[in-house]
């Protein structure tokens, strides 16, 4: 068994990690299906068969595409080590001639800097639309941006800081008064789900026991265990960055393209993995020479460039301080309303 992935990969780490996960396959059907759908973007109505027969007939209705990850959390002591996943590259499907757009909706810090907004991604072109991060200002970026909030059922969040979150109030809320039937599923870090049923009792209320016509569910990541999300395969990183629960940088495995983003952290050689082979890394770079504890600046990014092995890199989650240096950069730097298509 060791020879081939040796072959393909000659690091002892890797071989141990993929002979770990099949083991882990042989014994645990969800961990075959999770590294089957992250190999290659499938219909959810196509379901393989595992070799034991088992769970075929059960994945189709047990919400198994969606919620892999946590069966992924009960098989941690398998689990394939981060860097690994990172080195296996997902096959290219038919499915990425469709492109793939990434659009800014919010390209700032926390504190509106440049008039920004705060983090908030939308990719679109797979199967169905998907936010990264849903900072506090992210509803009126969709309506500006001509986005229909109702329209997004995927939501992943990279940590629980306020201007990645805290948008999710106002989107459920909203969704409740546009007459919104589309569910609502939210992936983040160990006690997304409470932390995002204070926000929203702080601000309103009574909210969290209201009845509506749709469904909110929350996913818990678990660190370097990939995770289905609706239309796209994540694996989280654990990142450095303090925000009460673990932060993550995700590799977004969507529509056939890969799209690393890094959260908010300082340097960490969890961007490496975050980044190797994507067709774009979104990258925070909040300060241009200042270094402040759990954010990058860009001197660091600049100085690590080559380490990181991606087609291209978009920095977002700006400071004045930065933003005042863009015109010193070499990197190229989002705005908000920016559409990157891949
Ligand atoms: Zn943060």
């Amino acid at each position: 068994m060791a020879g081939a992935p040796y072959h393909y990969n000659p690091s002892r780490a890797y071989v141990r990690a993929v002979e770990e996960y099949a083991s882990m396959m042989r014994s645990e059907p969800r961990a075959y299906y999770d590294y089957f759908y992250w190999q290659g973007p499938v219909s959810v109505d196509r379901l393989l068969a595992h070799p034991s027969g088992r769970l075929s007939k059960a994945a189709a209705g047990s919400g198994l595409l969606a919620t892999p990850c946590v069966a992924a959390s009960r098989t941690r002591r398998g689990s394939i080590s981060a860097r690994a996943v990172s080195r296996m590259e997902p096959c290219k499907s038919p499915v990425a001639m469709r492109s793939v757009r990434v659009t800014f909706l919010g390209s700032g810090d926390a504190f509106g800097s440049g008039g920004r907004f705060q983090a908030c991604l939308c990719l679109d072109g797979g199967t169905e639309p998907l936010l990264l991060d849903c900072g506090a200002t992210g509803v009126i970026a969709m309506k500006q941006g001509g986005i229909d909030p109702a329209s997004i059922g995927w939501v992943a969040l990279s940590h629980l800081h306020g201007d990645h979150f805290a948008g999710l109030p106002w989107l459920i809320l909203d969704g409740q008064f546009a007459k919104r039937n589309k569910a609502l599923v939210v992936a983040g870090p160990v006690g997304a789900r409470e932390r995002v049923e204070q926000a929203f009792e702080a601000l309103y209320p009574g909210a969290t026991t209201a009845q509506r016509a749709f469904d909110s569910s929350f996913i818990e990541f678990a660190d370097g265990m990939p995770c289905q999300l609706g239309p796209a395969l994540i694996t989280p990183f654990r990142v450095r960055h303090q925000s009460g629960a673990p932060s993550y940088a995700l590799r977004v495995e969507y529509g056939g393209k890969v799209i690393g983003y890094s959260g908010d952290t300082e340097w960490t050689d969890s961007l490496i993995d975050v980044a190797n082979g994507a067709d774009l890394f979104v990258c925070e770079c909040n300060f241009f020479d200042k270094k402040v504890p759990g954010h990058l600046d860009y001197q660091t990014l600049v100085g690590k460039r080559a380490e990181l092995g991606c087609e291209r890199i978009v920095i977002t989650h700006m400071s004045e301080e930065m933003l005042a240096h863009l015109d010193n950069s070499d990197l190229e730097a989002a705005a908000d309303g920016d559409v990157v298509t891949l």
